[in-house]
């Protein structure tokens, strides 16, 4: 891939503000863009197809893979799959912009193992208790998705040293200054 810009892998478990982050950075730093994953879930509330996600059947996942569409893909909890376009990753690059992806921790170390100089950020709630909060909170999801997702995240908050930098998301403001500083530094000269 011929480009200049840095291809950032936002990570970490589900519910520890890795959206809202992402949205504070892109707020202080529009010349960065997010990648549009696809996905098999359901769209919530709000969320707007193309936008939050290219939502697609489960046939529509299956031919996109056997397509080669897929940077990395993986299945998630209840079975959903989730997966990052090839095509978006090289648009994005080949303005010579940088690229953001936001995604669970395995599909973060397929992007790192695929292209080395990708930088991975991992995303930490202070604390178990405050995620299992903001999961719950959040109640888009039904019990049983929710409890699925906290056990993931529980073994997701151990995964933590896997990557190269570790944000704590004590409180947003003060997160998203540390995930502008460390989008700053890495992102390659053009
Ligand atoms: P949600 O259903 O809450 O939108 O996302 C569930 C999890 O899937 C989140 O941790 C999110 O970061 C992750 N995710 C979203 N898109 C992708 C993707 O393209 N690839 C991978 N590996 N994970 C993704």
């Amino acid at each position: 891939m011929t480009s200049v810009g840095t291809l950032f892998v936002v990570t970490g478990p589900s519910g520890a503000g890795k959206g809202t982050l992402i949205r504070e950075l892109l707020a202080r730093r529009p010349e960065l863009e997010v990648a549009v994953s696809a996905t098999t879930r359901q769209r919530r509330p709000g969320e707007i197809d193309g936008q939050d996600y290219h939502f697609m059947t489960e046939d529509e996942f299956a031919q996109a893979k056997l397509a080669g569409a897929f940077y990395e893909e993986v299945e998630y909890v209840s079975g959903n799959r989730y997966g990052t376009l090839e095509r978006e990753v090289s648009r994005i690059l080949g303005t010579g912009r940088s690229c953001v992806l936001e995604v669970e921790t395995q599909g973060a170390r397929a992007v790192k193992y695929r292209e080395p100089s990708a930088v991975t950020i991992f995303i930490a709630s202070p604390t178990f208790d405050e995620l299992e909060r903001r999961l719950t909170e959040r109640a888009t999801e039904s019990a049983g998705e929710i409890g699925e997702r906290l056990a993931l995240a529980r073994r997701q908050m151990d995964e933590a040293t896997d990557f190269d930098f570790v944000v704590v998301n004590d409180s947003v403001e003060r997160a998203a200054e540390e995930l502008v500083a460390i989008a700053d530094r890495e992102t390659k000269a053009g």
